[in-house]
């Protein structure tokens, strides 16, 4: 743990979007139709070349589950219930390298969505897997918590220690 424990500091994204991208939404769904088709067709040609096996996709499952009932948890617990908070397991192109998840929230209409790294690319255990997935989670939802405090580069750094912190002292504290 002590080795992962010095990269969680640059565990996450975040990104908050700003109201002026909400404005331009209509734009932003007919575009998004265009790559969800490319998507698609990218997907169909390489789908039988990247074909995970059955056990992978059970363990995708799983972990899947895991952290939705983890979300549920955590969000009762750190009192977030007026928040709409969706999350979906990602591949490692979709984050920033050496992260394993992401958030992104809208304060205004209080929807937030995490992003935790796929099982298809943890190289931990199973259940190792499935705590780290849960660190993640709590982590995020701490952010969220944050997400009204003015943010600057230096402040980010900053930030990420303390949400680390936090969500460890948590997940400590409910183990025990
Ligand atoms: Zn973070």
């Amino acid at each position: 743990m002590g080795e992962i424990e010095s990269e969680i500091v640059d565990l996450c994204e975040i990104w908050v979007i700003p109201s002026e991208v909400m404005v331009s939404k209509k734009l932003a769904t007919a575009m998004l139709f265009g790559v969800a088709s490319l998507l698609f067709t990218g997907f169909c040609i390489s789908a039988t070349a990247a074909n995970p096996d059955t056990a992978s996709r059970e363990r995708e499952n799983a972990a899947e589950k895991y952290v939705a009932q983890k979300i549920q948890l955590w969000q009762d617990r750190l009192n977030l219930r007026n928040w709409d908070i969706r999350f979906q397991l990602v591949r490692t192109d979709k984050l920033e390298p050496k992260t394993l998840g992401n958030i992104n929230w809208d304060s205004d209409v209080k929807k937030a969505t995490i992003s935790v790294l796929s099982s298809y690319d943890y190289t931990l255990p199973y259940h190792e897997m499935l705590d780290d997935m849960e660190f993640t989670v709590v982590h995020e939802m701490v952010h969220l918590h944050l997400a009204s405090l003015p943010r600057s580069d230096a402040s980010r750094r900053v930030e990420e220690h303390a949400v680390n912190e936090l969500a460890r002292a948590l997940l400590k504290l409910a183990k025990h």
